[in-house]
């Protein structure tokens, strides 16, 4: 997992020769009065309609802390760990249906098969086409399941890397923190899908994945 973080890092830095400008929670944040994007320009993040602008050293703290909370009182691997549950038992449900649509499709196959002048042909290859339609959807959803399962599993990990890496820091100052930029970005990107928070920072919602 963790190399998966250090060559995806690698490959977007390969992919933009003319490196766009990165910073904390790019993309990320949005402004709860105009509901418009915020930016880091120079050192305060600001929205577009200029009713948020916060110091880019409080903002970063602000944020840091709200995660490390929500990590600590375990909210966010609830929520996950939820999702997860709910996801592993669809996987489960769809990997049982497979086997008996299968199992079905054999036996309208071997019926067909078998050439007995009773049975009626043309509603035999109807159920067989119907039972192959319905075990490509299951095929299917088996893939997304696993997929969201593969991803939810990760955003835990990333979670837990993050953690470990914050009591790695270990201090307030938010040098510390560009010193393990490339990390800290990569790490939240993978759990964090929005942050939510206006001019008074009363009002901060971290949104997980
Ligand atoms: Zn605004």
């Amino acid at each position: 997992m963790w190399e998966k973080a250090v060559l995806k890092r690698y490959k977007d830095k390969l992919d933009s020769p003319t490196e766009a400008k990165q910073y904390f929670f790019k993309g990320l944040l949005k402004c709860s009065h105009c509901n418009k994007k915020i930016k880091l320009i120079e050192d305060r993040y600001v929205c577009n309609d200029g009713c948020t602008s916060i110091s880019k050293n409080t903002l970063i703290k602000l944020i840091f802390s709200k995660i490390l909370w929500d990590i600590n009182t375990l909210t966010i691997q609830h929520s996950l760990s939820d999702e997860l549950s709910k996801i592993e038992t669809k996987l489960n449900s769809s990997k049982r249906e497979l086997k008996s649509t299968d199992k079905a499709i054999k036996r309208k196959i071997h019926e067909y098969m078998n050439n007995n002048p009773n049975i009626d042909i043309t509603n035999l290859k109807e159920r067989i086409e119907k039972l192959t339609k319905s075990k490509e959807e299951t095929e299917i959803n088996i893939q997304s399941y696993g997929k969201i399962n593969y991803n939810l599993s990760y955003c835990l990990n990333n979670i837990e890397k993050f953690k470990i890496l914050m009591f790695k820091i270990n201090d307030e100052d938010v040098d510390y923190f560009d010193d393990y930029f490339e990390e800290l970005k990569d790490l939240l990107n993978e759990f964090i899908k929005k942050v939510v928070l206006n001019n008074n920072l009363d009002h901060v919602k971290v949104e997980y994945i």
